[in-house]
């Protein structure tokens, strides 16, 4: 048996760790791009890269003085700008829903309390709900932040699963403070459709006993994978449950490679192996802005997402060795420029490139920027194997130079330090 382990509405469950007063209250985390990294009294930033390396700012500050972060969400005009995140089911009773604009949430529901996200502890609390659920199933799969499979298989006998996830999610709770729902089912799609209907705090499991009649009445969009446009494709051929489209494996099958699997994830027949590895292969960040002409200004920012992003690629502990900048221009323009190079990397050295790479990218002279992208890739992790060994003394005086800017970083923001060509 598969199972599917996932936290109720996570970054919600995050913040009342923080601070239990929210416990029960109608709670949602706010999400805007932040182009805050850019004001020259930037503080207190630091860096995440759960999905795609995305930089969010933290608010500590507002956790100790305020019950709501709601100015943090409000632009220079006073204007409130965001959607929200995660909600927590107290909020959701009112049809606050996550993507909803903030002020759409606060029609809805006015007595709403809008938090700040904090990507560092998630990231943290996601980490430790890892090695937890490591060292209590043999095979762990991370999804997602907030979302992991396992295999029981020849672990845990099958009619003793049901007792097993309840005491799973019940540690979990004491453990970590988090609140999880837990989905068990022969093939991991099953399992994580069971997880949606044990949602919030709850744990189901299926098996070929009950499968159909757990199966066959929920509505085709419920299923992970169905999209809106299969949903439309579904509704044309009267197909409105997962148990309709399970008698109609020809239609499925004859509407192409997607389709036919999907009808096998329905039914019970396709799974996939967990996977205990997942290997992060790139890393970047960008920014979109109101247009600049500037390039003095245009360069200080691509200082900036240097030391950014440099900063994450020391967290990762890898080195990157293709490098990728991209502009975007006013009137739909776009230009980019890509560097390969199999060295050691410095901060220093990175930022360096990141201004050459802007200088050859940046072909529209004439033109405003909107938005600045770097991207890192093809990570190596041993230096001494696979790289050029040129400059290795030099690189490794800059790199405890690098260790000890680190370590200040992490404690005081990135903004702390900055190297001369950013002043
Ligand atoms: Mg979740």
């Amino acid at each position: 048996m598969k199972i599917h382990i996932d936290i109720d509405c996570f970054f919600v469950s995050a913040a009342r760790i923080i601070e239990p007063y929210l416990e029960g209250k109608p709670v949602a985390i706010g999400g805007r791009s932040d182009t805050k990294i850019f004001a020259s009294h930037a503080k207190n930033q630091t860096v995440s890269f759960v999905n795609s390396g995305s930089f969010v700012p933290t608010f500590y500050k507002a956790y100790e003085k305020k019950d709501d972060d709601i100015e943090a969400f409000q632009d220079e005009d006073g204007r409130l700008r965001g959607i929200l995140t995660t909600s927590s089911y107290e909020a959701r009773a009112y049809g606050v829903k996550t993507a909803m604009s903030i002020k759409e949430a606060l029609r809805l529901c006015p007595e709403l309390i809008i938090k700040a996200p904090n990507m560092t502890f998630y990231q943290e609390l996601s980490h430790k709900l890892h090695q937890f659920l490591s060292l209590k199933i043999p095979l762990v799969e991370q999804a997602s932040i907030d979302e992991f499979y396992g295999d029981l298989s020849g672990w845990i006998e099958d009619e003793e699963i049901p007792s097993f996830i309840t005491s799973l999610r019940d540690e979990i709770h004491k453990e970590l403070h988090l609140p999880v729902s837990i989905g068990a089912a022969p093939t991991r799609y099953i399992a994580k459709l069971a997880t949606t209907y044990a949602k919030p705090f709850g744990c189901k499991t299926i098996t070929l006993d009950n499968f159909d009649r757990f199966v066959n009445p929920i509505r085709v969009e419920k299923f992970s994978g169905i999209g809106k446009k299969m949903q439309h494709k579904l509704s044309q051929a009267r197909i409105f449950t997962l148990g309709e489209l399970r008698k109609h494996r020809d239609l499925l099958e004859s509407w192409g490679s997607y389709a036919a699997e999907l009808y096998k994830r329905v039914n019970g027949e396709a799974d996939t192996p967990i996977k205990t590895i997942h290997k992060r292969k790139s890393i970047g960040i960008s920014r979109t802005f109101d247009p600049i002409y500037s390039r003095d200004e245009i360069k200080r920012r691509v200082h900036i997402l240097a030391r950014h992003l440099s900063f994450a690629i020391f967290k990762l502990k890898v080195i990157p060795t293709v490098f990728h900048l991209s502009i975007h221009y006013e009137m739909n323009q776009k230009s980019h420029k890509n560097i390969s190079l199999a060295e050691s990397f410095t901060e220093q050295k990175f930022d360096a490139l990141c201004l050459r790479m802007f200088f050859e990218a940046d072909i529209h002279k004439r033109l405003h920027v909107i938005r600045l992208s770097i991207y890192c890739s093809s990570f190596t992790r041993d230096s001494k194997k696979e790289l050029s060994l040129i400059g290795f003394a030099e690189e490794e005086k800059m790199r405890i130079l690098t260790d000890s800017t680190q370590n200040l970083r992490s404690k005081y923001g990135i903004g702390i330090i900055k190297f001369a060509s950013e002043l």
